[in-house]
């Protein structure tokens, strides 16, 4: 199934509870923007590469447009549009003054050199820079882009109109970077699977975890869970899944990704076949790879009891129905992956006030903007006895129609 349908019909359930007109949820699910572009660069063995980017802006109503780049080969207008629309919820859910938008280009990053991810990424600017900005939209990394490519986005950005450091999110600390940007969203996902735990009577401390994905989102997250005395019994990322009933020494396995660039070869534990960390024995699966991973197909196989959604729209809604049924409760990404652009937000704020922040102050920030959401998607679904999920979009989607109805573009 498409991001696109699954982040669709959450928007389209949530605005049938609302009682929204059939027009507004039109509004409301389509993009104002969507730009394709052919990138062609000259590859160092002087063939030419070709490849389309692609940025959808879905919402500016309450804010500039705010979202992720991704390189990847399964990158397409659908995926892009389902994203965008996610990001939109997203920052509504934590009611930062963002809107929402999500951009990539689709290409395999394993088969280019730094020198033509650099290039790539560069021409990409050249095609965008006039729709992208500060205070129109404001890109960060995704899967398979990082502080780097943030830095050339700034750098390439700069050649057409100056410098700008908040025109891009998720850069360098030394380049007006945000100190606690790079774990936030991986933090913000411990911070709300934390604050569930502790609230059904079971510390982390105590509950064993299994994550996958093991980049940005999904290392991040496996630290502080496991910094918290979390037992993480299996994480996995391309090559592989290493579980490891006892607990794995987390530290030791981001150290082994960083000096062979991925999990395989480490000793940490067993190593077992990708798709384990998804069906192992554990009380949270946090899925921390790519979209539409749960699906009918294997929903039945989960064991977790717990799902965190570290990733965009990992589980399909027809996959969910089944795991509801077996009693699995599942946090949703636009709640529990929102530290990322929570953290974001403080960085464009430095950059634009000309200030920086200390770490401790993001992290003070971010808790409080972090359950100020959670507590609003909890109380609403204890009243209305609602599953978290569709707590999360009522809101999201309230907020959104408000601002709309408000600037009055429904005339
Ligand atoms: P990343 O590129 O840093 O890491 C992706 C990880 O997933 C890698 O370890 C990769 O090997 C692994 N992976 C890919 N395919 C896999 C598979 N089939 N099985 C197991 N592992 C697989 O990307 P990221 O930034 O960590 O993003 C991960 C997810 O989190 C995405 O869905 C992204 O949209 C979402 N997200 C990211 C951020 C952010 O700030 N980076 C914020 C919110 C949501």
């Amino acid at each position: 199934m498409k991001i696109v349908e699954i982040a669709n019909y959450h928007v389209r359930k949530a605005a049938k509870t609302l009682g929204m007109s059939k027009r507004i949820e039109k509004l409301l699910i389509n993009p104002r923007r969507e730009v394709k572009v052919e990138l062609v660069i000259e590859k160092e063995d002087g063939t030419l590469g070709i490849y389309t980017g692609y940025r959808v802006q879905h919402s500016n109503a309450r804010g500039p447009m705010k979202g992720g780049l991704r390189y990847h080969p399964t990158v397409d207008d659908d995926d892009v549009k389902g994203l965008a629309s996610l990001m939109t919820w997203k920052t509504a859910l934590v009611n930062i003054p963002f809107g929402g938008a999500k951009g990539g280009i689709s290409v395999d990053p394993a088969e280019l050199s730094e020198k033509e991810k650099e290039l790539l990424t560069r021409k990409f600017v050249e095609s965008i820079h006039e729709i992208i900005g500060p205070n129109i939209d404001i890109p960060a990394p995704d899967v398979n882009t990082n502080q780097q490519v943030m830095a050339w986005i700034m750098d390439e950005y700069a050649k057409f109109h100056g410098f700008e450091p908040a025109v891009v999110t998720g850069k360098p600390v030394d380049l007006f970077g945000s100190p606690g940007r790079e774990e936030a969203t991986g933090r913000g996902v411990f911070i709300i699977t934390k604050t569930y735990l502790e609230r059904m009577g079971k510390p982390a401390n105590v509950t064993t975890f299994a994550v996958q994905g093991f980049g940005n989102v999904g290392s991040h997250a496996a630290y502080f869970a496991w910094e918290a005395g979390g037992k993480i019994v299996a994480v996995s990322d391309v090559t592989c899944c290493i579980y490891n009933p006892e607990g794995i020494h987390i530290p030791s396995a981001i150290e082994h990704v960083k000096a062979h660039g991925a999990l395989k070869g480490f000793d940490g534990g067993e190593e077992k076949e990708r798709d384990f960390a998804l069906y192992c024995e554990c009380d949270v699966l946090v899925p921390a790879a790519l979209g539409g991973v749960i699906s009918t197909e294997n929903a039945d196989e989960i064991r977790a009891k717990i799902i965190v959604e570290g990733a965009n729209a990992p589980i399909t809604p027809s996959a969910e129905e089944t795991l509801e049924k077996k009693g699995v409760q599942i946090i949703p990404g636009i709640l529990a992956n929102a530290g990322g652009v929570t953290a974001s937000y403080f960085e464009w704020v430095q950059n634009i006030q000309r200030f920086r922040w200390s770490r401790e102050q993001v992290y003070r920030e971010m808790d409080k903007i972090m359950l100020e959401a959670y507590n609003k998607v909890d109380e609403l679904a204890r009243e209305k006895k609602l599953k978290f999920r569709e707590a999360a979009y009522i809101i999201a989607l309230g907020r959104v129609a408000k601002s709309v109805a408000l600037r009055g573009v429904m005339g």
